[in-house]
């Protein structure tokens, strides 16, 4: 049973800690698993560096086994290259997007609602979050259960891109990346390359087991949200709402 507090920090039955970092313009997320290993699962912008860095260091992380990145948004992988230098670790980003993560720069994705539609036309206009330090040598994220050890595990989850990932802790908890954006009701992503995959990465979600699913963007979101939601999208004829 996952134990959460004040939707900023969650402990697993098995022990891994996680702690939500960073949360003016994206959430990253701070995991410790229950056998010592240390990740942190995306990187925001670099305007919120400083301000992430110091949360780490309260939180005790010095070091990191590897920063995972749900995908390769600059509002994700913005301190991903100065944050394997100071925390000497690799970078592994979905192997689909490993390109754009090397070249430090990548494509957004179009609005998959009205009002993601008007977000992103401004958002391309000032070329917000296209382009960010690269990663020469990014690693591709490999996809199961246990493949950072006996606590993590990856999930395929397209849909807000081609090959977006979720990180999965203790089968408990789900790092969602954008594949859902909590605003009031609503949990579609506004913004997604391939909008007709996005119920079943939420189905892929679902499979996991995981009671609480945390985002990028907005607070965590409980299974039986996820649940009415999808239920909502499978409605025929119903739309996305915006
Ligand atoms: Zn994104």
């Amino acid at each position: 049973m996952l134990r959460g507090m004040k939707n900023l920090s969650w402990q697993t039955s098995q022990g891994s800690r996680i702690v939500r970092v960073g949360v003016v313009r994206s959430a990253c997320y701070a995991v410790e698993t229950g056998d010592g290993r240390r990740y942190l699962i995306d990187t925001a912008v670099p305007g919120e560096r400083a301000a992430i860095e110091a949360q780490l260091e309260r939180l005790g992380f010095k070091a990191l086994d590897a920063i995972l990145l749900t995908h390769a948004h600059g509002d994700h992988a913005g301190n991903a290259a100065a944050w394997s230098r100071r925390f000497g670790c690799p970078v592994y980003a979905p192997a689909g997007e490993v390109g754009q993560v090397r070249a430090g720069r990548c494509v957004l994705p179009a609005g998959a609602t009205p009002l993601g539609a008007a977000v992103m036309a401004v958002q391309r206009r000032l070329h917000v979050c296209e382009t960010f330090e690269p990663v020469p040598d990014v690693r591709p994220l490999p996809l199961g259960e246990g493949v950072f050890g006996p606590h993590l595990g990856v999930v395929a989850t397209p849909g807000h891109t081609e090959c977006s990932a979720s990180i999965v802790v203790d089968g408990e908890a789900a790092l969602v990346g954008d594949a859902l954006i909590h605003r009031g009701r609503s949990v579609f992503p506004p913004f997604a390359d391939r909008p007709e995959q996005v119920g079943d990465a939420w189905r892929v979600l679902l499979g996991t087991g995981a009671e609480t699913f945390l985002c990028a963007h907005g607070g965590p979101v409980g299974r039986a949200l996820l649940e009415r939601s999808l239920a909502a999208l499978e409605r025929p004829g119903r739309r996305p709402r915006a």
